[in-house]
């Protein structure tokens, strides 16, 4: 299996992208084929940035990083919102210092790649998309046949059975850019959604992550220093959890590990794009009435076996 992300690389996108080039090690069979930046918890740049300089601590530097769209396609521009900047840091990793690398992105656009990278592996494509769904969106328009084509799309977003995060029913990264979820929602592609309503499941506590830099190198200290950050964001919105929710993460883990999976609603959605509703996502009448089953909404986990997967790759990919 071939996967390709498209990350807004904040902390959890790096952790997240951290877990999965740890899995792929365990399995000869899979890589990774290229990162894609999207913008939302940082400006587009700055996720390729985090991303190649990610890539670079954790071993994978023969990870290739493409240049996505700067903004949501109804839009002229974006500025990264005052709380989430609270929650990221300026840099997106929590004001945690990583090198540079050498490395710089490929020319190439993010859509044309993900659209070529279809074309080239077809169903053995894994597409994980954990940020704001405008470069996914671009690439079904300029190749409309990849929505069948793909293997899956796994999709960090959407808030189905429980409320958003934006405000009472729309989540961030659907919220950016309504119109490019929509588009992607009814692309007609295969896709597995981990939203809200599953990854408000998996929780991270401080003592798990400060227990990282025991582990005594950059990486451990890193990946400590940045959920420590977010932690104490976290602590802010949500007193009392203890620790913060692992979405990006979760949504790589079970990209790669779908047998995690315990319970599933199966319903082609949609995203409302007029009135005050607008950004909900929500069982599509239309499409349901023809049976479409290719939408899998994620609703619960294995959690016992999820943290062990979880853990055992960050322990692995720290040592
Ligand atoms: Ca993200």
């Amino acid at each position: 299996m071939k996967y390709l992300c498209d990350l807004d690389t904040g902390i959890d996108d790096a952790l997240a992208l951290v877990t999965l080039v740890q899995l792929l090690k365990n399995d000869p069979s899979s890589s990774l084929i290229g990162v894609t930046a999207s913008y939302g918890n940082v400006q587009m740049e700055q996720s390729a940035r985090n991303s190649l300089a990610v890539l670079s601590l954790f071993g994978a530097d023969d990870v290739p990083v493409y240049l996505g769209v700067k903004h949501a396609s109804g839009m002229r521009s974006f500025e990264v919102a005052p709380g989430v900047e609270l929650i990221h840091g300026r840099n997106g990793l929590g004001e945690q210092n990583i090198p540079d690398t050498t490395r710089k992105p490929e020319q190439m656009p993010a859509a044309t790649f993900m659209a070529r990278a279809a074309e080239k592996y077809g169903s053995d494509l894994t597409i994980i998309a954990t940020g704001a769904l405008t470069n996914l969106a671009d690439a079904l328009q300029l190749r409309p046949s990849m929505a069948h084509e793909v293997g899956r799309i796994v999709i960090m977003g959407t808030a189905v059975t429980v409320p958003g995060s934006i405000n009472a029913w729309t989540e961030a990264n659907v919220g950016e850019d309504p119109e490019s979820a929509q588009r992607v929602l009814s692309s007609g592609a295969h896709l597995m959604i981990v939203g809200r309503d599953v990854t408000t499941t998996t929780v991270l506590t401080k003592k798990q992550s400060d227990a990282w830099a025991q582990a005594e190198t950059a990486r451990g200290k890193f990946l400590a220093g940045m959920l420590a950050f977010y932690i104490h964001a976290y602590n802010i919105n949500y007193p009392g959890l203890g620790g913060c929710f692992i979405s990006d993460p979760t949504a790589t883990v079970l990209a790669v590990h779908p047998e995690l999976i315990t319970q599933s609603l199966y319903r082609h959605l949609k995203v409302e794009l007029d009135g005050p509703t607008r950004g909900r996502t929500i069982g599509d009448l239309a499409f349901g009435q023809k049976k479409d089953m290719q939408t899998q909404t994620v609703l619960q986990l294995n959690l016992d076996a999820f943290y062990h997967t979880f853990f055992d790759a960050v322990a692995q990919a720290i040592a």
